[in-house]
């Protein structure tokens, strides 16, 4: 295995058929993301069964993520044009009335936030593009006065930097697409705009009241309020992914690289798998070659050992999805070959107990030059472990249900296969064989049972 780091990638309208998923996921998708924000229901339901076909026909595990928009606000439309000029110092206000709107005022489809907003607060438009700040809110409007921009365009983006909003992290379309997709096994839900802890509590709820299959929570860092939580969200979390675009909004852009590495290196000590997402091959919208920034952004991504990077737009709406993971995939192995062969110091990555179970595994791997380390895996908890530590050598998880593989597609390093004989016989040499591997030293770990066998 050359690669270690996985590819997530977003599937949509030029994705979506069974033909180029097929190729996407022979490029090297591990983890296919249905973004709800754009289609829901039986369009995503469709993309899901051929996932599901495709992996079978394959005979290999590929995870299914559901990605919930969350409580995303956006304005309403305006008179006539699709913009209206706007002047810094000028009065705006955001209204309950869905007439077009103008120059000096629009629809905000969502008043629910009208409860959360206080004098002094920021709203940003159109990706930050357009600053303004809060100066009266009424019962059923919101005075404000721009501070930046020139344009206003319509059914843009609203966030709310300074505001912790009080409505629920899951709105009623949230819910709705929850209740579908929950009828077809998804691996992983995404919530979208998490504040607290309690948001993955009150998922998680929403979750085991309806299903009893083992959904993991992927919590989307996003907001400044869930950065202050950070500790307490990835604990509740079954993973993060790191939401760039919306958190490149509503902080300082310049914290976005401080707070990324602040949480890969928290979710390694938390042995909870980490997303870096967001504008990674952006240019291959319109161009068929990465520009040098998103080469480097990549394999940074690599090198600071995020578990999975992840593709949006640019597998979406592009005219060749399957290229862009070639793309992709091709940066990820390099940048990852590299780390492996001229290893780097982690030491400030980690504040782990010495005793660290899996951490002890890892060492031993590197202390007898083991080629692999093989997991028969009950559930996905100690190939997530040992994975967290981040080892040299791929990980070769058997397992004998399909959801523990297809979860693992998601944890760096580890390659999973759900075998239910192999996973029975315990037999590791005829595992490491099936992935590939004719020689070497195996560190076999089952529960509590460690050894090591000696292949070919
Ligand atoms: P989105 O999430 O595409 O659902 O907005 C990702 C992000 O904000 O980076
Ligand atoms: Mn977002």
């Amino acid at each position: 295995m050359k690669r270690f780091t996985k590819i997530t990638s977003s599937i949509g309208p030029k994705s979506g058929s069974r033909e180029v998923l097929e190729k996407m996921i022979s490029a090297g998708v591990n983890v296919c993301r249905l973004n709800f924000s754009h289609d829901t229901g039986d369009v995503q339901g469709q993309k899901i069964d051929y996932i599901r076909e495709i992996a079978a026909e394959m005979g290999r595990p590929v995870a299914v993520l559901a990605d919930l928009q969350g409580p995303k606000h956006r304005i309403g439309n305006f008179e006539t044009e699709d913009k209206f000029p706007i002047v810094p110092g000028q009065k705006f206000v955001f209204d309950s009335d869905p007439t077009p709107g103008n120059s000096n005022r629009v629809q905000l489809p969502d008043m629910d936030v009208i409860k959360s907003l206080k004098s002094g607060d920021r709203v940003l438009l159109n990706d930050g593009k357009i600053e303004m700040k809060v100066e009266k809110v009424n019962s059923d409007s919101i005075e404000a006065v721009v501070v930046r921009g020139t344009e206003i365009w319509s059914r843009r983006g609203f966030n709310l930097p300074d505001t912790e909003v009080a409505t629920s992290v899951l709105t009623a379309k949230d819910r709705a697409d929850l209740e579908y997709v929950l009828t077809k096994n998804p691996d992983f839900v995404a919530i979208s705009f998490v504040q607290k802890p309690e948001d993955v509590v009150e998922t998680r709820e929403f979750i085991t009241a309806r299903t009893s299959h083992p959904v993991k929570i992927i919590a989307k860092i996003e907001r400044p309020q869930a950065v202050d939580k950070l500790d307490a969200i990835i604990d509740a979390a079954d993973g993060i992914m790191i939401a760039r675009g919306d958190l490149a909004v509503e902080v300082p852009f310049e914290k976005v690289p401080a707070i990324s590495r602040r949480i890969i290196r928290m979710c390694r000590e938390k042995n909870k798998p980490v997303i870096m997402a967001t504008q990674m091959l952006g240019s291959m919208v319109g161009s068929d070659f990465p520009t040098r920034a998103e080469i480097s952004d990549i394999a940074t991504a690599a090198y600071l050992h995020v578990d999975a990077t992840m593709t949006s737009e640019e597998t979406t709406i592009s005219e060749n999805p399957p290229f862009v993971v070639e793309t992709m995939a091709k940066i990820l192995e390099n940048a990852d070959i590299d780390s492996i062969e001229n290893s780097q110091d982690w030491s400030d990555a980690e504040d782990l107990p010495e005793n660290d179970w899996a951490l002890s595994i890892t060492v031993m791997a590197e202390l007898n030059e083991a080629a692999a380390i093989v997991v028969f895996a009950e559930t996905t908890k100690a190939a997530t472990l040992i994975s967290c530590r981040r080892p040299d050598v791929p990980v070769f998880a058997i397992t004998r249900e399909d959801v523990v593989a297809n979860q693992l597609c998601l944890s760096r390093g580890v390659c999973a296969k759900c075998d239910k004989e192999m996973f029975e016989s315990r037999d590791a040499i005829a595992a490491a064989k099936w992935f590939g591997l004719e020689s070497g030293v195996l560190v076999i770990v089952d529960g509590e049972k460690i050894s090591l066998r000696k292949l070919g």
